[in-house]
């Protein structure tokens, strides 16, 4: 089988809640995602996603990915998207670093490896876990009380895991805590994301001011040694996020133990290929991991789903249902939410069916 063709298109995807924020004021309106489909000489096809969190989140951006892509797609025509490690090692040689540019390109080819085995992605990285797993729900960054009001919102729509958007003024963040905790009920979940944004005092402050709230801290500052500084003055259970970009990272990490939990999105370490490994490594490390990605639509849902199916219960935190956040749908038999928890398709590859209506005409073809 042989790559004859790549097509990548934009697509806006607008948010139910008018807007996203989070630390150092960010904030998005409409994801700007691209979608890739690979085509091949046997007629069979597969399809990916990549959605950045804006262009300030990680070291990526929605015109990067389509500008990486129409770079990269050419070295990808004539190769066999089966044999993904071949795949990936042709993708490196072709362009150094950008790993969110390749994780379209890798999820397409596992599409296309599933189709090919008549297998559900899921099976192919290990086997589905159990009938679903559990979804985490962010909190937008707003005022102590309008979180906290969401926690209730959420709940009623069957999430048990609340992360809260934090990271900005350290006294009002103290406050957020506080009172998204007050609305915890037994078996809840919460975690406080400041994505960055303290630096190491008011992180330290932070974690003294709530040394007596069931929550976990994620990513509190830029630097690793800044979030490993901060753990070690803390035993409020830590995970570490944005710094954990490829596997020497997640063993620096345990060997320092400078986390609990690591956040594993799929594009910040090049797709599903080498998001498996890292997977793999964590379980038999015994760290736990939420399972996700910078953001998406239907197929990135779809993929992360297949990813964190195949993990693990007591080794899966958590895990998103990006789709749920958009309001439009861009595949058909994406995984949909029930009661705060989500199941992958058991169709061959990712189970989905890209919507070309609502794709519109593709930004390039190369063939
Ligand atoms: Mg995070």
């Amino acid at each position: 089988m042989q790559i004859t063709e790549i097509l990548a298109w934009r697509v806006g995807l607008p948010l139910y809640e008018g807007s996203y924020k989070w630390s150092g004021g960010n904030s998005v309106d409409v994801f700007d995602s691209t979608v890739v489909e690979i085509r091949t000489n046997e007629g069979v096809t597969g399809v990916g996603e990549i959605c950045p969190l804006g262009p300030a989140y990680l070291p990526a951006y929605a015109a990067g990915a389509r500008a990486g892509l129409a770079e990269l797609a050419p070295h990808l025509l004539g190769l066999d998207p089966t044999q993904l490690g071949l795949i990936n090692q042709a993708m490196d040689r072709a362009m150094r670093g950008h790993p969110y540019v390749k994780s379209a390109l890798d999820m397409a080819c596992w599409d296309i490896l599933g189709k090919v085995t008549g297998q559900p992605v899921a099976v192919l990285m290990g086997g589905r876990f159990g009938e679903d797993f559990a979804l985490y729900r962010a909190i937008s960054q707003d005022t102590p009380e309008a979180m906290a009001r969401m926690v209730g919102v959420y709940r009623a729509q069957g999430y048990t895991k609340f992360q809260l958007k934090v990271g900005g003024n350290p006294d009002v963040d103290i406050l957020r805590i506080h009172a998204a905790a007050a609305e915890l009920q037994t078996g809840d979940v919460l975690v406080a994301d400041a994505n960055t944004g303290w630096n190491q005092h008011s992180a330290i402050r932070v974690a003294n001011g709530v040394k007596d709230v069931d929550v976990y801290l994620e990513q509190p500052c830029m630097r690793y040694e800044e979030c490993l500084a901060v753990r070690q003055h803390t035993d409020r259970p830590m995970v570490l996020d944005e710094v954990i970009d490829d596997v020497a990272m997640v063993l620096r990490g345990y060997k320092d133990q400078a986390m609990d939990v690591i956040n594993l999105k799929i594009s910040k370490v090049g797709g599903l290929t080498k998001a498996r490994q890292i997977r793999d490594l964590c379980v038999s490390l015994g760290i736990a991991m939420t399972i996700e990605d910078t953001w998406g639509g239907d197929i990135v849902t779809a993929a992360i789903a297949h990813l964190a199916h195949s993990t693990p219960p007591e080794m899966l935190f958590s895990s998103t249902d990006f789709n749920s956040y958009v309001t439009v749908s861009i595949a058909e038999g994406a995984p949909q939410r029930q009661h705060g928890r989500l199941a992958t398709s058991t169709a061959p590859g990712l189970g989905i069916q890209p919507r070309y209506d609502v794709l519109g005409a593709p930004v390039f073809v190369v063939r």
